[in-house]
Formats: structure tokens, C-alpha cells, sequence
């Protein structure tokens, strides 16, 4: 058997509780066989063992009092998976599905993604499943000092950074952040998506959406296209969907849908941005609102159809993982879908994402598409450390050089790999090098 399979079979046994985590790790495995069956450097150093096991895992109890008095328990996780190339980074995610095997594979994915950026930030996750939707702005302070509460022993400036995620926007960080500050007693740069005026960085709220479009566009012009005139399929209507589409918008694609977890709204003529935003950023409300502001859209119940059954140029998944199925892959196809880039982490299921592939669609896996939001995390790291702040422009600049970079290290990865457009294997392996060569420097650890 080879190393790869051998790898494959003991956490097929060892994590067998963990789908989603055996899925992200068997995916990356796969793409590696390419370079890691040719030497054996990596199976004498144990190298993939290490790679697949977090340094650490912490597994907490998060005590709160509701508004009616009563004292309410969540778990919660910090997976500190990776620190070969710098301090733990990833973000932290209030949902009522989060488990270990979740946390474990964003934390695995976030070794490769901030690998990708280029800068110094080894990978980690953490989140509880805590579900911030119906629940007081007192409610979700309460909870989140007392997340910090536990959290705050673990992470540092120059130890772990999180960051937001689904069910954390800047609400959620400004609590954390001030329970942080109010333990260790030192105004630091622990935690990234601060608000502007206490540490935070300008274009970090729109980095992911925009990253995810900055990819997208470098590959259309490297093949003299754009943009414009595009019909752009997103699914999701939170931080990473609202921003991606914004930016699409202003470059001449039309953005025809926006999906929650209750369903979906189609608007043949481009989806109101302004109106979105107002139902899922000030009003924290459904998208079937939509629908009855603007009277031409459709809305359709998630039980009763799927995002991607509009013809599309280009789908991005924006929501949440395994949202994009092998049925979904067939209808895209088949109705002209030429690009898929993930905007969420692990949208596309693996028989989905070899379909497309298969099918010549160019296919951007989340750990190249989304990595923007990590990167102007990392910028906003650098901004705390040098005590600066940039203006917008030159965040999002660094942001697009950062994406341009990406997007050419995958493209040659695939090529060198005998893989050429072949993205998923592009990002892994380019992902994998890095992290590979400072695991291997820094000897048995
Ligand atoms: P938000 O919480 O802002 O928005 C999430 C969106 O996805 C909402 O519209 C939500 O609908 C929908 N959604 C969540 N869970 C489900 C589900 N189970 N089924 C259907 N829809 C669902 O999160 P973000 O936009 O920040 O994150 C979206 C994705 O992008 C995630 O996979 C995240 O890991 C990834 N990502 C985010 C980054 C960031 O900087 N924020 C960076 C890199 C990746 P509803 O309102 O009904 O819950």
C-alpha cells in the first residue's frame, strides 16, 4: 500500500466520527500523491501523520444566562492545527451544527489557504454551537465573554489569531474583544475584523467577497475576457455572498440570485443590493422579505427547488459546506456554467467537484478562492504590529496582488503537476510545499 492510502486508512479509523474532516483531508491526500509518492523524504519524517493530527484541540464549557435568567451551557473548540509557517490563524463560528469534525476540517483547510497568501500564518478554527439568531444583543455579549472567558488563555498576538465566521461578524468580535482586553489588561492584536478606530483594518469586511472576484477575474483576463455581461449565481446572503456580489456588480456581471438557509430569491434582472443589505446587515431578517419589497423576484422555499437551478455563467457558493451536490454540478452544466469558485469552505461535495472538473468547468477550490479574507486578516495583523492604519485603496490593492499571486502559484502548481487548469490539485500542492519544507526544517515537532 502507499503512504498516501496507508495515511488515508488510519484516519479512516482513527476519526471515523468525522466525516466532514475526512472529507477535507482525503481531498488534499489525493491531490499530493503526485509529489509525495516520488520521495520518500516525507513518509521517513512522518511528515502526512503530523499534517493530519492538530497540534492541539481544546474542547470547552461555555456557561450564560439567557434574558430570563436561566443558565444555558454550549461547547466550544479551538483547533490550533498548524503553527510550521507562523502563529495559528482561522476564524471562530457560532452555528448550532458546529462539532469536531467541522472545526477540524476548516482548521485543516486554513493550513493550506494561509499558506496560499503568502504570508506568515499557520492554520487553526475554533467556534461553539451557538446559535446567535433570535437571541438579544445582551444574550450574545453574555455568551461571548464568557467564550472569552475560557478562550483568552489559549491565544495571543503571536500565538493564535481567530477571526470571524459564520454567526461571528463584527458584533460578535467587538464582545470578544473586550472581554480579551479586559482579562490580560493590554490592547493587542488578538483577534482580526475589529472595528475601524480600535484596530481594525479598512476593506477587511469585503476582503473575502472581493478576493473571491479578484481570482475569478484574473483567470477571465489571462483568457481576454471579463466581467461584464456575465450571469453570476451566488448562493448565501451573508459577509462572504453580499460583498462578492457588490463587487461583481460594479464590474458589469449581473448577480440573478442570493440564497439563506430558508430559501432562495431569483431576480432576472440583477438582485438589489441595497435591499439585501438591509434585510441581512441592519434588519438581521429572511430573504423572503425580498420578494415582497421587490414584486418581480421570485423566492423559492429550500425544500421546493435549488440555487443552482438558474442558468448561470458563473455559480459561487457562498453559504456553507457540501451545499453544492453532484445533482447541482449536472444542472450547471448543463446549462452553460462554464466557472464554479467557492466562496464558502467546502460548498462542493467531491463527486460534485470531479464532475465539474471533469466536465472542463474551471473550478476554484475555497482554499484559493477564499482566502482573501485571511490575507487582509494577515494585513490587518501587520497594521496592529507597526501601529498604522492604511487607507481602503491601499488594503484592497495589497488584497488583488495577493489574489493575482494565488492565482498564478495554483495555475503553475497544476501545470508542473501535469494537471494543467486542474486548480484543486494547483492549490493543494502549492499549499503543501510551503508548510511541508518549514515542517521539515524545524525537525521532529
Ligand atoms: P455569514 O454568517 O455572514 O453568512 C452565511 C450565509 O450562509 C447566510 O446567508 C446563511 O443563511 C447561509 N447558511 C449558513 N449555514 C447554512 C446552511 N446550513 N444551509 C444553507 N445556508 C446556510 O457567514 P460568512 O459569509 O462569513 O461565511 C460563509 C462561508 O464562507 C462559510 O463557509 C465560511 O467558512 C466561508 N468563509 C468566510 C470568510 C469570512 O471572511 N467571513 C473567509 C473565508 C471563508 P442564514 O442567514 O439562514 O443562516
Amino acid at each position: 500500500m502507499s503512504y498516501i492510502d496507508n495515511i488515508i486508512t488510519s484516519i479512516e479509523k482513527r476519526d471515523a466520527g468525522q466525516p466532514e474532516f475526512l472529507q477535507a483531508a482525503k481531498e488534499v491526500l489525493e491531490s499530493l500523491r503526485i509529489i509525495v509518492d516520488k520521495d520518500s523524504t516525507y513518509e521517513k519524517a512522518g511528515l502526512l501523520e503530523r499534517l493530519v493530527e492538530p497540534e492541539r484541540a481544546i474542547v470547552f464549557r461555555v456557561p450564560w444566562l439567557d434574558d430570563s435568567g436561566k443558565v444555558q451551557v454550549n461547547r466550544a473548540f479551538r483547533v490550533q492545527f498548524n503553527s510550521a509557517i507562523g502563529p495559528y490563524k482561522g476564524g471562530l463560528r457560532f452555528h448550532p451544527s458546529v462539532n469536531l469534525s467541522i472545526i477540524k476540517f476548516l482548521g485543516f483547510e486554513q493550513i493550506f489557504k494561509n499558506s496560499l497568501t503568502g504570508l506568515p500564518m499557520g492554520g487553526g478554527k475554533g467556534g461553539s454551537d451557538f446559535d446567535p439568531k433570535g437571541k438579544s444583543d445582551n444574550e450574545v455579549m453574555r455568551f461571548c465573554q464568557s467564550f472569552m472567558t475560557e478562550l483568552y488563555r489559549h491565544i495571543g498576538p503571536d500565538t493564535d489569531v481567530p477571526a470571524g465566521d459564520i454567526g461571528v461578524g463584527g458584533r460578535e468580535i467587538g464582545f470578544m474583544y473586550g472581554q480579551y482586553k479586559r482579562i490580560v489588561n493590554r490592547f493587542e492584536g488578538v483577534l482580526t475584523g475589529k472595528g475601524i478606530g480600535w484596530g481594525g483594518s479598512l476593506a477587511r469586511n469585503e476582503a473575502t467577497g472581493y478576493g473571491l472576484v479578484y481570482i475569478v477575474e484574473e483567470y477571465l483576463n489571462k483568457k481576454g475576457d471579463s466581467f461584464k455581461g456575465k450571469k453570476v449565481s451566488i448562493s448565501g446572503s451573508g459577509n462572504v455572498a453580499i460583498f462578492a456580489a457588490q463587487k461583481l456588480f460594479s464590474l458589469g456581471a449581473v448577480v440573478v440570485t442570493m440564497s439563506d438557509s430558508n430559501g432562495y430569491i431569483y431576480h432576472k434582472d440583477g438582485i438589489n443590493m441595497d435591499t439585501v443589505k438591509d434585510i441581512k446587515l441592519v434588519k438581521r431578517e429572511r430573504l423572503t422579505k425580498y420578494a415582497e419589497v421587490h414584486k418581480d423576484a421570485v423566492y423559492k422555499d429550500a425544500g421546493k427547488g435549488r440555487v443552482w437551478d438558474i442558468a448561470c455563467d458563473i455559480a459561487l457558493p457562498c453559504a456553507t459546506q457540501n451545499e453544492l451536490l453532484i445533482e447541482d454540478a449536472k444542472t450547471l452544466t448543463a446549462n452553460g456554467c462554464k466557472i464554479v469558485a467557492e466562496g464558502a469552505n467546502m460548498p462542493t461535495t467531491l463527486d460534485a467537484t470531479e464532475y465539474l472538473i471533469s466536465k472542463g468547468t474551471a473550478f476554484f477550490p475555497g482554499k484559493a478562492a477564499n482566502a482573501g479574507g485571511v490575507a487582509t486578516s494577515g494585513l490587518e495583523m501587520c497594521q496592529n504590529s507597526a501601529r498604522i492604519s492604511w487607507s481602503f485603496e491601499e488594503v484592497d490593492a495589497k488584497l488583488k496582488n495577493i489574489m493575482i499571486g494565488i492565482f498564478g502559484s495554483i495555475d503553475d502548481a497544476a501545470k508542473e503537476s501535469g494537471k494543467p487548469g486542474n486548480f484543486v490539485i494547483g492549490a493543494n500542492i502549492a499549499g503543501f510545499r510551503k508548510v511541508a519544507k518549514a515542517m521539515l526544517d524545524q525537525g521532529v515537532i
